[in-house]
């Protein structure tokens, strides 16, 4: 019994140091803030300005997790090809493979950042443009997997958008 109470107080005295002088937090103090003011910013999975609209993150996605959904203003993004829609990520079917960002033609093709990511976009360090304009360096096998999946006219707009080499 004296064990147990004193197992008890031990902890008791542990906790209320972290509760009165908030040490061994694990969240920040901002964090903390935004979860109280329910302010938490949601994670940023679909990076519009760098997305071709290609569809290829849709038709991989086992879960079916990822919509495509209609641009309000459809972006040219070179002469003959208009961006016309983007995905979105419904996170709750999604089960975190990654395949979206991987078989992305920005991230497998040019080896840029993805502009989908389930977990987080993150910085692209290239615009689209530039990225566009970058030789494809890609095996011949990735360039085939990706043949299958890109509808042909956004194929072969990431065969010829840049310099037309797919070596
Ligand atoms: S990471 Fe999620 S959204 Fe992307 S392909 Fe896998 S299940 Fe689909
Ligand atoms: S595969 Fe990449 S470029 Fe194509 S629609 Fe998905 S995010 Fe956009």
């Amino acid at each position: 019994m004296i064990t147990f109470l004193r197992i008890m107080l031990q902890g008791t005295y542990r906790n209320l140091l972290r509760v009165f002088t908030k040490a061994d937090r694990a969240t920040s103090i901002a964090m903390r803030k935004k979860i109280l003011t329910l302010s938490v910013p949601p994670l940023e999975t679909v990076l519009d300005e760098m997305c071709i609209g290609c569809a290829g993150c849709y038709n991989i996605c086992p879960t079916r997790a990822i919509t495509m959904v209609p641009l309000e203003k459809p972006v040219e993004i070179v002469e003959g090809y208009t961006k016309t829609q983007v995905p979105r990520i419904d996170l709750l079917r999604c089960v975190f493979c990654l395949n979206c960002h991987d078989f992305c033609p920005i991230y497998s093709v040019f080896g840029e950042a993805a502009p989908i990511h389930a977990r987080d976009v993150g910085t692209p360090k290239m615009t689209l443009q530039e990225v566009l304009k970058k030789p494809i360096r890609a095996p011949p096998e990735k360039i085939d997997e990706l043949r299958k999946l890109i509808p042909s006219s956004s194929f072969s707009l990431i065969t010829n958008g840049g310099t037309g080499n797919e070596s």
